[in-house]
C-alpha cells in the first residue's frame, strides 16, 4: 500500500494538474477569425467592428487569466477560463467566447439614460429628470425630429425665419409681456439677461436673495460670469426700499429680484415688493429684472395647491424682464424663458451668447405644445403630468396603496414589515420649499439598518429601478407619481430572488 501523501505533495500535484490544463487551454485558444466565422448572428446584430473588438478583448482576457499564477477555474462556466482542459475542445471554447461576447455587447449597448420609477415623494426631482412631458409634446418632438421643418424658415416668403417665432406669441399671450425669447435653461436666461443689460455695471440685490440652487447655480457667481458687479443691499432677513435707493448710482444697470425658491426666511423679515422695486427702478430709468425660478403661468390655488407668484403677476407689478424655468412647475421641457419689454428683448437677442444658449427644434416643439395647453386650464390637470401628480387626491393614492400592500408584503422576507401610511409629498425643484402635499405610501420597516439599506439597493436593481426615500429609519415609497402601476407589480417577482 502506498503511504498517504502529505500536504505539500497534494499541493504540488494540484499545481501540476492545473498547469497542464492551463497550458492545454492556452494552446487551444482559438484565433479571432475562427470565432468570427461562427459569430454571424452577433455580427448581424452589432456590426463586425464591435464584435471583432469584443472577441479580441475576450481572448486577451482569457490569455491573461490563464497566465495568472492565482488562476483557478470556477464552476460558473460563463467564461472560457472556467472550463477544464478536458472539456475544452476548440468548438466548446468558441461557443463560450461567443456567449460571453453576446452578453458583453448587449450590456454595453443598454441605454445609459434609463426609465425609472420616482417614488421619492418629490414630484419635480432634478436628479430624476424633473417634469414628465405630456403625450402631445412627445409627439411634437418626434414630428420635428423626423422630417425637415420650418425651424428658421418663413414658409410664406421663402426667406429666413426666426426660431423664437414658434413660441414667442404664446409666451406673450400667457404672461402679458411684449416680447419673449427662450434659452437652454433658467440659469442661462439669468446669465444672458445680466450679461446683456449689466455688462461691466452694477446690480444691487438683496442679501436675503443671494440664493444657491442645486449646488452649481449661485447668484453671486453667475453675476461674476455675466461680468456685472453685485452690490449687496439690506440684511439677510430685512431689506428696505431705502437700501436699494442708497445703492443706486451712475454705474447701476438694473435692479434685480430673485425668487427665494428653495428656502424660506421666517420671523422678523422684510422684503421689498415687486411693485415698490419697479417704482424705484423706473424713477431712475432702470429696468427691474425678476428671476422667478419656477415661475408658473396660472394661479395654482384653483387646483387646491399653495399660492406661488405667476409670471403675469410679475409683469403686471412692473417687472421689465422676468426669467423662469420650463421644466419646473410649468411642466415642460428643460429651457429658460425670458419675457418682458420689447426694446430690452431686442438687445438680449443680439448678444452673441444667445446663439450659444439657443434652444434646439425638439425642445421648441415640446415647449410650444405645453404652452398651448395653458390656454385651456380646465383640462390641464388631466393632460399635464406634473399637474396631474401634484393634484392627485390623497384618497386616490391611498386606494392604490391598499391595492399594492398585499402584493409587496407577499414578496418581502419575514424580517420586513410593510404598512400603508399617510405621508407628505413635496413639489421639488425649489418650488414652494415649505409647502407639502398630503399623500399616501408604503412604509417598510425592519430591525436591522443593513437589511433596510439592502432593500433600497434591491429596489434600485430592478429592471426599471424604483427610487424610494430613506427617512426616520424606514424606507418610504410615496405612490403619488406611480402611474406605471403594472410595471411596478410585474417587477415585484424579481424582488424576492434579489433579497435572498
Ligand atoms: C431653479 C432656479 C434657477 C435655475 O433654473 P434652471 O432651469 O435649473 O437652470 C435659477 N433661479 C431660481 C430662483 C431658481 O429657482
Amino acid at each position: 500500500m502506498k503511504p498517504p501523501l502529505n500536504n505539500n505533495q497534494i499541493l504540488k500535484k494540484q499545481v501540476l494538474r492545473k498547469q497542464v490544463s492551463r497550458n492545454q487551454l492556452l494552446r487551444q485558444l482559438p484565433s479571432v477569425d475562427a470565432v468570427l466565422q461562427h459569430a454571424t448572428a452577433l455580427v448581424a446584430q452589432w456590426g463586425s467592428h464591435q464584435v471583432t473588438a469584443a472577441i479580441k478583448s475576450e481572448i486577451a482576457k482569457a490569455r491573461r487569466t490563464l497566465s495568472d499564477d492565482h488562476y483557478s477555474p470556477t464552476a460558473s462556466l460563463n467564461n472560457i477560463t472556467d472550463l477544464n482542459a478536458e472539456q475544452a475542445n476548440k468548438q466548446v471554447l468558441i461557443n463560450t467566447i461567443i456567449t460571453t461576447v453576446g452578453s458583453t455587447l448587449a450590456n454595453s449597448n443598454e441605454p445609459s439614460l434609463r426609465q425609472m420609477i420616482n417614488l421619492t415623494g418629490t414630484v419635480l426631482h432634478t436628479n430624476l429628470g424633473r417634469a414628465i412631458l405630456p403625450q402631445r409634446a412627445i409627439e411634437a418632438v418626434a414630428r420635428v425630429a423626423s422630417t425637415p421643418n420650418n425651424l428658421e424658415y418663413d414658409v410664406e416668403t421663402g426667406g429666413r425665419g426666426d426660431r423664437d417665432c414658434h413660441v414667442e406669441p404664446l409666451i406673450c399671450e400667457l404672461t402679458g409681456a411684449e416680447a419673449a425669447t427662450v434659452v437652454n435653461n433658467n440659469a442661462a436666461a439669468v446669465l444672458l439677461v445680466l450679461n446683456t443689460l449689466a455688462n461691466n455695471a452694477e446690480v444691487p440685490v438683496s442679501r436675503g436673495e443671494l440664493v444657491e440652487i442645486g449646488g452649481s447655480f449661485r447668484i453671486p457667481e453667475v453675476m461674476q460670469r455675466a461680468n456685472c458687479r453685485l452690490i449687496e443691499v439690506g440684511a439677510t432677513n430685512r431689506t428696505h426700499v431705502k437700501d436699494y435707493q442708497q445703492a443706486i448710482n451712475s454705474a447701476t444697470a438694473l435692479l434685480m429680484k430673485v425668487h427665494t425658491s428653495n428656502f424660506c426666511i421666517e420671523g422678523f423679515t422684510k422684503a421689498v415688493s415687486e411693485v415698490e422695486l419697479a417704482t424705484l427702478a423706473h424713477q431712475h430709468q432702470l429696468p427691474l429684472v425678476v428671476d422667478l425660478g419656477s415661475g408658473n403661468l396660472i394661479d395654482f390655488t384653483q387646483f387646491g395647491l399653495p399660492p406661488e407668484p405667476t409670471a403675469a403677476t410679475s409683469i403686471n407689478n412692473g417687472a421689465d424682464i422676468i426669467t423662469f424655468s420650463g421644466d419646473k412647475l410649468l411642466g415642460g421641457p428643460q429651457c429658460g424663458i425670458i419675457a418682458g419689454r420689447k426694446a430690452l428683448l431686442n438687445q438680449i437677442r443680439q448678444n452673441p451668447l444667445k446663439r450659444a444658449l439657443r434652444l434646439d427644434k425638439m425642445t421648441l416643439a415640446a415647449l410650444e405644445e405645453v404652452l398651448k395647453m395653458y390656454r385651456n386650464p380646465e383640462s390641464l390637470c388631466d393632460e399635464l403630468p406634473t399637474l396631474r401628480y401634484l393634484t392627485r387626491e390623497a384618497t386616490d393614492i391611498k386606494a392604490q396603496a391598499t391595492k399594492l400592500l398585499p402584493l409587496v408584503a407577499a414578496v418581502l422576507p419575514p424580517q420586513y414589515t410593510v404598512e400603508s401610511t399617510p405621508c407628505n409629498s413635496q413639489i421639488g425643484s425649489g418650488a414652494l420649499p415649505v409647502a407639502s402635499i398630503d399623500s399616501h405610501g408604503l412604509v417598510i420597516k425592519c430591525l436591522q439598518d443593513v437589511d433596510l439599506r439592502r432593500l433600497s439597493d434591491v429596489f434600485r436593481q430592478l429592471p426599471r429601478p424604483v427610487i424610494g426615500r430613506m427617512n426616520d429609519g424606514k424606507f418610504w415609497l410615496d405612490l403619488r407619481c406611480l402611474d406605471c402601476e403594472a410595471v411596478f407589480i410585474e417587477q415585484l417577482d424579481d424582488l424576492a430572488p434579489l433579497l435572498t
